[in-house]
């Protein structure tokens, strides 16, 4: 799915396959629709979850793709777990987000339950900056890097309650989101699974998000939503814009 030179409106950069979907995937599903062009890059294949084998994750992270309607996705492989913020790593984003030029990123939580998401968040924040220095060097020889400004980055709500800055309405969206998150079928609840039991692989896990998106959903007076924080303050040009 790799494709060179596509200008993306929306580049969500998560730590591993499946982050997006769960916590932003209506969002996503929200803007493909209107027409924007939006790709997928995870820095890790997710190897090291209890269920399922990395070519599985990997599967499954393309068929969600496929269900979602982005216009590419790429795989950093960096080790799921163990992965640095150092140079060589932020390289690597920094590639891509000079690669696709995306207006808009969405990134993960800048503080979770898993410790990749914090760190990953961080990353990107700083590859984010530092994509626009024009003497900065990336790892691709006989390329050379263009440098690009994101307008803002997004980091949607994961597993901690953080409180949002905004709220993304996702009441159009909400089963088409199941129907993608669902591609990740060695994940989530599997009653013929003979694999270790984990927080995601309950019953209940998809009623948690569910409840989680209609409880944000209440919060600004429509169905389902999703939730998002922002470190800059968020500009408005009409206040009847806003719910
Ligand atoms: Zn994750």
């Amino acid at each position: 799915m790799i494709r060179k030179n596509l200008k993306l409106d929306i580049l969500a950069i998560s730590a591993h396959p499946d982050d997006v979907e769960v916590a932003a995937g209506g969002t996503l599903l929200h803007h493909i629709a209107m027409g924007q062009k939006v790709g997928l890059l995870d820095l890790t294949r997710g190897e090291l979850s209890t269920r399922g084998c990395v070519e599985t994750r990997t599967h499954e992270a393309f068929e969600a793709a496929k269900r979602l309607g982005v216009e590419v996705r790429e795989q950093l492989d960096l080790p799921d777990g163990f992965f640095t913020d150092d140079e060589p790593n932020l390289l690597k984003i920094i590639t891509n987000i000079g690669k696709y030029q995306p207006d808009i990123i969405l990134t993960t939580a800048t503080n979770d339950r898993h410790p990749d998401h914090a760190r990953a968040a961080n990353m990107v924040v700083q590859a984010a900056f530092l994509s626009n220095l024009i003497k900065i060097k990336t790892l691709e020889e006989d390329q050379i890097q263009e440098t690009w400004k994101p307008k803002a980055i997004y980091h949607y709500n994961q597993d901690s309650l953080n409180k949002p800055d905004f709220v993304f309405d996702i009441s159009s969206y909400i089963e088409k989101k199941f129907e993608v998150v669902c591609a990740y079928k060695s994940q989530f609840y599997d009653p013929l699974s003979t694999e270790r039991e984990t927080p995601i692989t309950c019953k209940l896990f998809f009623e948690a998000i569910r409840g989680k998106n209609a409880a944000l959903g209440r919060t600004i007076g429509v169905e389902y939503g999703e939730a998002f924080n922002v470190v800059r303050s968020i500009g408005v040009q009409n206040l009847f814009n806003l719910l």
